[in-house]
């Protein structure tokens, strides 16, 4: 169902399809959303947040442009699903949220899927997490003002950081590259994600 959505969306990709043909979008929502699982939009996941539109999840994975193996650092681990497509598709992920609850139920959802090439932090991720650097691919699932210098920093080379760039009410999804002669950047379209909150991104949550 995603698939045919996500073809006729031009996503060209072959094994990001697979994976979000494989992966049961059900069992990232809420029981009484379950219905609207395969609906081209994004769904509340709870304590506030969303889980993104399939189409957004596909773009970035593709943006990311990863191989079997390669290091990706996530940042807002929310449901779990784009960590699950980047588990499927045979990489090491490392992922960080900030909210506990939507964590552990993340967690348990890895297991449920047999997806054990994943490590989970809570905490702020602005920062990145210098421990498990370089990465090959970041991807940020929350919106920031500006890019957190922490994240470019942390890029293997060759390396690309997919992040959505702009005010609360939109951004624009942004790609920087380590390339040879230092970060290129360039812009894939408008989106719209909720804030990642830190010192680093917006300070508060708008809806508090
Ligand atoms: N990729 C997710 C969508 C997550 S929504 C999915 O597929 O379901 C954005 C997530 O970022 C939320 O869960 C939110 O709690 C988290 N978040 C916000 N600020 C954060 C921060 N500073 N560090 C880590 N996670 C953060």
């Amino acid at each position: 169902m995603v698939t045919g959505q996500l073809v006729n969306r031009g996503i060209r990709d072959r094994r990001v399809l697979a994976a979000m043909a494989w992966l049961p979008r059900e069992w990232f929502l809420p029981p009484r959303l379950e219905r609207q699982a395969y609906d081209d939009a994004p769904l509340p996941i709870g304590n506030g947040q969303t889980i993104s539109q399939p189409l957004i999840v596909a773009l970035m994975t593709a943006a990311l442009s990863l191989r079997r193996g390669d290091r990706v650092l996530e940042i807002g681990t929310g449901s779990g699903y784009q960590t699950a497509i980047l588990a499927h598709l045979g990489l090491r992920v490392y992922t960080v949220e900030r909210l506990p609850d939507l964590l552990v139920e993340a967690e348990e959802r890895f297991r449920r899927l047999g997806l054990d090439n994943i490590e989970t932090r809570l905490g702020d991720g602005a920062g990145g997490w210098p421990e498990r650097a370089p990465f090959q691919g970041v991807i940020v699932t929350a919106a920031v003002p500006c890019v957190p210098p922490p994240l470019t920093d942390q890029l293997a080379p060759g390396g690309r950081l997919v992040i959505p760039v702009g005010d609360l009410a939109s951004q624009e999804l942004v790609i920087v590259e380590r390339g040879p002669t230092g970060l290129r950047e360039r812009r894939a379209g408008g989106v719209r994600f909720v804030p990642l909150i830190s010192r680093l991104a917006f300070t508060e949550e708008p809806w508090t």
